[in-house]
């Protein structure tokens, strides 16, 4: 049986060792050249800002999401797992006082060369960027382009100066992206010098002797545990200690070799720190000397461009949404406008609608209490959800509820009050105004007038008391529409008319 079982390690040992790229595990996309170049492009004004500035103050930083999907615009991280991230991204920096707030809206791009291959579309995600944010692009793949000892989960690129995360550590809820932040603003890993050469007994022995990291860049020190050498060697952080890239050899949250430094002290590396390779740790963190780095980054002249004098919309959201309609498990008689409502929920500049059924996934955000789904199908179960958010709390639960669509649609939909519905012109050509003409059949009836996207987004409406007889409400477009198709809704008490028109 002793035989057997070394025969066994010694063939797996031969094989780690001639084969270290077959690690099935995720690594990061950043080599050490790249975090040289970092240095060189985003670090050197570090240098003139006081390492002492003020800890407490919260900084706030601006932040890009760009969602990916291919041609056909297929593939798309789902928006619950970006608001997912935006909660675990501001958990991880609270104690750094660093707040993250999303800076417009999320960018989409049905680029397939983007979402699959990022690494070697560079130039197409500078071109994409917000110049005043932290880019963070979602895709497919997160291969940079360059040699690694895994499969990429993300990476910073000091070239373009954005970050990319593969789409699955937003669903696996990873702390990849807070790491890849750590990145984008000057943090090397804890390992520095050994990405591209792991710690290995056999090749470093029990006790490390060597001075300078072998196989790794010419020059870099072994950091040594008694901190001797902690401001030249690895990361050039002294609150983090020595890490041999231990953590890609192991799927866990813990160290259990025995390695000795030159000194004859045991190395134990810090595994749950945000830039080491360790996985799976309940939570991550920075030191102090990472959070005083990182920060000293923001306040550098290289990162004007990340700050301004905004104070987001950051309230913490308690409140749980409540849902008005439709009651949850009702049958709709129509498939193609259906109103879904809810009360303003304390905090709340945002709601993210998902809509699921029938195969299919529709996300939006909507920055009103209430939302008009036209794109479902007729006869169909469909669970739908809404969450409240802003700008910079992302953590607040959704609400779930059913319905099923019908197979009647609301352009047939008549109502009583109402009658002989005309919008002209249409299609709106050069004009920028719309006239909507209908009869009145009530003494006086409070009617809105409202009109949306095709998707449902809302843009205007007015109520106005009308008399019985004829009616003509006159709309300006100037700055309101955009090309293409829009609905415009009578609504009373007693039913609402969806019409739809065309500004070309
Ligand atoms: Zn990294």
């Amino acid at each position: 049986m002793s035989r057997l079982l070394i025969l066994l390690l010694s063939f797996s040992f031969s094989t780690w060792m001639s084969a270290q790229h077959f690690i099935p595990r995720g690594v990061c996309g950043v080599n050490h050249e790249s975090q040289q170049l970092a240095e060189k492009l985003y670090g050197a004004a570090e240098e003139r800002i006081s390492a002492t500035g003020d800890r407490n103050n919260v900084v706030y930083v601006p932040v890009k999401f760009h969602l990916t999907a291919n041609n056909e615009g297929k593939g798309r991280v789902e928006l619950r797992d970006v608001l997912n991230q935006l909660c675990i991204l501001n958990t991880d920096f609270a104690a750094s006082n660093m707040v993250f707030y999303l800076s417009g809206d999320f960018e989409y791009h049905d680029i397939t060369n983007m979402y699959e291959n990022p690494g070697t579309s560079n130039a197409l995600l500078v071109s994409k960027k917000n110049p005043k944010a932290l880019n963070i692009f979602v895709t497919e793949n997160a291969d940079p382009g360059s040699a690694a000892l895994g499969t990429v989960l993300g990476y910073y690129s000091p070239q373009g100066d954005y970050v990319v995360v593969r789409k699955l550590e937003l669903v696996n809820r990873t702390n990849t992206l807070s790491h890849e932040v750590g990145h984008f603003f000057n943090l090397r890993h804890t390992f520095y010098g050994w990405e591209g050469a792991p710690y290995d007994k056999n090749i470093h022995g029990e006790t490390v002797t060597f001075t300078t990291v072998p196989n790794g860049i010419p020059g870099v020190q072994v950091e040594l545990m008694n901190k001797s050498n902690c401001n030249n060697a690895a990361d050039m952080i002294c609150d983090t200690p020595p890490d041999y890239n231990f953590g890609i050899s192991t799927n866990s949250c813990s160290f259990n070799l025995t390695v000795f430094d030159r000194n004859n002290d045991r190395v134990i590396p810090m595994v749950n720190n945000q830039m080491s390779y360790f996985s799976k740790c309940d939570t991550f963190r920075f030191t102090d000397g990472q959070t005083t780095r990182m920060r000293n980054n923001f306040n550098a002249s290289t990162r004007s461009q990340l700050r301004s004098n905004y104070v987001p919309s950051k309230d913490t959201i308690t409140a749980q949404v409540v849902i008005r309609s439709p009651a949850t498990g009702a049958n709709l008689p129509v498939y193609d406008g259906i109103e879904l409502d809810w009360e303003d929920v304390p905090g709340a500049t945002r709601y993210l609608v998902e809509i699921r059924g029938a195969g299919q996934y529709y996300g939006y955000v909507t920055y009103e209490s209430r939302f008009y789904a036209t794109e479902l199908r007729r006869n169909q179960l469909y669970s739908w959800s809404v969450r409240p958010f802003n700008e910079v709390y992302a953590c607040a639960p959704a609400r779930n509820a059913t319905f099923r669509t019908g197979n009647g649609t609301v352009s047939t939909t008549e109502i009583e009050l109402v009658k002989n519905v005309k919008i002209f012109p249409n299609p709106v050509t050069s004009q920028d105004f719309i006239n909507v003409e209908f009869n009145v059949n009530s003494g006086e009836l409070p009617i809105t007038v409202e009109l949306r996207t095709i998707d449902g987004r809302f843009l205007y409406s007015d109520t106005s008391i009308y008399r019985s007889g004829q009616s003509l409400h006159t709309i300006g477009l100037k700055d309101v529409l955009n090309p293409g198709i829009h609905l415009l809704r009578i609504i009373t008490e007693k039913g609402t008319i969806t019409k739809t028109f065309t500004i070309n």
